[in-house]
């Protein structure tokens, strides 16, 4: 059998079960976590670090919560049944130079054929002090001496492991060994040429994929982690970069730019007239058209530009000319919105609705609609990008609030469907030379003003004793005919946070304080029938106070909304407080923003007070940025979905940009290189 491994070629594709130590039981547990070749395994990083470079004399520890690590001989060890529970108790007493130290661990009976009396071991963890035994280590993780390489006096890496079965030093030990089997495998495609010097890193990729699991020193570790990233922006820039190539193809779709009926009808219906900043982007993208391209185009325009209407222009001018269109929403409330407001602008008979809750038997008939081509105009959530969903004519797709989706899902969607005119749409401002290479496959275009007769929405950051002259002042707008919003961060209350929920706040409302106005309440938890009931009930203007969640924070529009309150405003980042806000002040009415928080912290009240005084989504995002250590960007919902494993585009962004420009410096030359070896890090 070993003989047979030997002389296969190996590759990083090989199953785990290659590496010794690896039986069909562990292979089992690592598939669960997604580990199923040596590549898996070596891309399955660390989320932390121990370090154990440091050896501490038994003198020298104390019970003061941190670990420590010695190397102590046994003197005596014995295992017993507890009086107290049904547990057994291993408990050790060791001595250094030093002085001696009593180990306690529960259930390790396999420790009683491990720890030789006479014989050294190293140990790793916390010390309380008990009682009886004075100084004791409680459930320490035992290494041998010998085991020098990945237990003992260095930086250790420790892995998100949710199977018990796998514990951290099973789990290094495979890992050290796949390195040392596979590691000179990796492929280094920066190592040589000028590139190397553009992209300016310290580590090969060996190296670094070393580095990252068994750190030498805390400069290495960084070099890796930047090596790393680098390795996972330049696949990303290069897939914009070939998506950028392959979409500058002429165009195959016409639209019927002068005798459109469709097109009157929206305009006829519209009910107010483009502003010219509208005007421009609607320009700009028709001179794709007129001159022969296809479109693939990013529309910037803070919340309230009127982004919708323009998403909506162009969908007339596809529909017109006999095209289909598919506009896609993140969230199912949005949809629907979105939804009602186009079948009162086209065809309201071949404007259809395509979310998760649209299930069986309609769900077929909107299919079979799409595909013989009778229904034009499909409005969904993800459910329009699943296989599924064939379309007979499509020739432009929409994307809205794009930030919510994630890069890559738009690249996904290219793929599917190349020839299609593409319209992507955000109101996060991010700075231009981010912009271009996030999104540096699509043209740009901005609507850089609001519609006329906007009022600047009134911003006040108030404290919870006030809340009592805050329902009055609610009680005084709806009394004027206006509505208002509050959001809570939570749905229902949790025993672990002390915040305000909505459920509960909405029955507190409607009994106490509001019991003779109409109060709704709405949630992401809340079955779709019950959202769609609530939101049209809000938009006909029956429901005056809507209780809700961020649910309501994207895209939602009732221009007779004068007043939106958030409560616990400091849990919310500045995007989000923007997007929230840019839910009022779009009628004629004068408009309020309370944010409500008893916050004590530094930072939380630098971003609340920039938020009262900056009301341009651009100027936010900069002190949003300058408010951020680095490192804080990954995983914060406010930014979307992460899109990327390792790198953080913001506080990463020198790394991003020189990926970028080896990418469209040498993209021909890696390109006749040709290789699959782009996917690294996919
Ligand atoms: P966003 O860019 O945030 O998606 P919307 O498309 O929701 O903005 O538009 C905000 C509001 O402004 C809507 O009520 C819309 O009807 C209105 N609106 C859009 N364009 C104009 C315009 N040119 N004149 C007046 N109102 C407009
Ligand atoms: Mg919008």
């Amino acid at each position: 059998m070993a003989k047979v491994q030997e002389s296969r070629t190996q590759s990083l594709e090989d199953s785990v079960r290659f590496l010794p130590g690896v039986g069909p039981v562990l292979a089992n547990e690592l598939a669960k976590i997604g580990i199923r070749t040596v590549r898996d395994l070596l891309l399955y990083l660390p989320y932390r670090y121990e370090d154990r470079r440091h050896f501490f004399r038994i003198k020298e520890i104390k019970p003061d919560g941190s670990f420590y690590q010695i190397k102590a001989t046994v003197l005596n060890f014995r295992s017993r049944r507890s009086a107290w529970r049904p547990v057994t108790v291993q408990q050790a007493l060791v001595k250094d130079d030093s002085g001696a130290l009593v180990l306690t661990w529960f259930n390790q009976d396999y420790l009683t054929d491990l720890l030789e009396k006479g014989k050294d071991f190293v140990f790793y963890g916390k010390v309380v002090r008990d009682p009886r035994f004075g100084l004791q280590m409680v459930s320490p993780d035992v290494s041998k001496t010998t085991d020098q390489e990945i237990s003992v006096g260095r930086i250790l890496p420790v892995y998100s492991l949710p199977s018990r079965r796998v514990s951290q030093k099973k789990f290094r030990k495979i890992v050290f060994s796949a390195l040392e089997r596979y590691s000179h495998l990796l492929p280094d495609r920066f190592y040589f040429h000028q590139c190397w010097k553009m992209a300016d890193l310290k580590l090969s990729l060996e190296e670094a994929i070393w580095e990252v699991h068994f750190p030498s020193d805390d400069v290495r570790l960084v070099w890796a982690k930047e090596r790393l990233i680098f390795e996972e922006f330049f696949s990303f820039c290069w897939e914009v970069e070939r998506h950028k190539r392959s979409s500058r193809k002429s165009r195959t779709v016409f639209y019927e730019l002068e005798k459109n009926d469709v097109l009157r009808f929206y305009l006829d219906h519209l009910g107010f007239e483009f502003t010219p900043a509208q005007k421009r982007a609607i320009e700009e993208i028709v001179s794709d058209f007129k001159e022969g391209r296809i479109m693939h185009r990013l529309l910037q325009g803070d919340v309230g530009s009127g982004k919708t209407a323009v998403a909506l222009y162009l969908s007339a001018l596809a529909v017109g000319s006999g095209y289909q269109v598919a506009f896609m929403v993140p969230t199912e409330i949005l949809a629907f919105q979105h939804y009602s407001k186009a079948k009162t602008l086209f065809p309201s008979d071949r404007v259809v609705l395509l979310t998760s809750s649209i299930k069986g038997e309609e769900r077929e008939e909107v299919l079979r609609r799409l595909k013989e081509g009778d229904a034009v105009l499909a409005i969904g959530t993800h459910s329009l990008i699943q296989p599924d969903v064939q379309f007979s004519r499509l020739s432009l797709a929409i994307i809205d609030e794009q930030h919510r989706f994630g890069v890559r899902q738009r690249l996904q969607l290219i793929e599917k469907c190349p020839e299609v005119d593409m319209l992507v749409m955000t109101a996060t401002p991010i700075p231009r030379s981010l912009a271009m290479t996030l999104y540096g496959d699509l043209d740009l275009t901005v609507i850089d003003s609001l519609p006329p007769g906007r009022k600047e929405v009134q911003t006040i950051w108030i404290t919870s004793d006030k809340r009592e002259r805050l329902y009055r002042f609610l009680r005084e707008e709806v009394e004027k005919g206006h509505q208002v919003y509050i959001v809570y961060p939570l749905v229902s209350e949790s025993d672990d946070l002390d915040l305000l929920a909505a459920e509960e706040m909405y029955e507190f409302l409607r009994k106490e304080i509001f019991p003779d106005i109409e109060l709704g309440l709405i949630h992401g938890k809340m079955n779709s029938k019950t959202k769609e009931r609530v939101m049209s009930e809000f938009y006909a203007g029956k429901i005056k106070i809507l209780i809700a969640t961020v649910v309501i924070e994207v895209g939602i529009d009732v221009p007779n909304a004068t007043v939106m309150v958030i409560e616990h405003a400091e849990r919310f980042g500045l995007s989000q407080l923007h997007q929230l806000r840019g839910r009022i002040g779009r009628g004629e009415h004068e408009s309020y923003c309370i944010v409500v928080s008893d916050t004590s912290n530094e930072e939380t009240k630098r971003r609340l007070g920039a938020f009262v005084k900056y009301k341009d989504g651009f100027r936010l995002s900069e002190v949003d940025l300058a408010l951020r250590g680095p490192g804080e960007f990954r995983g914060e919902r406010q930014h979307g979905p992460t899109e990327f494993r390792l790198g953080n585009p913001i506080t990463d962004f020198s790394i991003l940009k020189r990926a970028r420009m080896c990418v469209s410096k040498y993209y021909d030359w890696f390109v006749s290189r040709g290789g699959e070896i782009w996917s690294f890090l996919k």
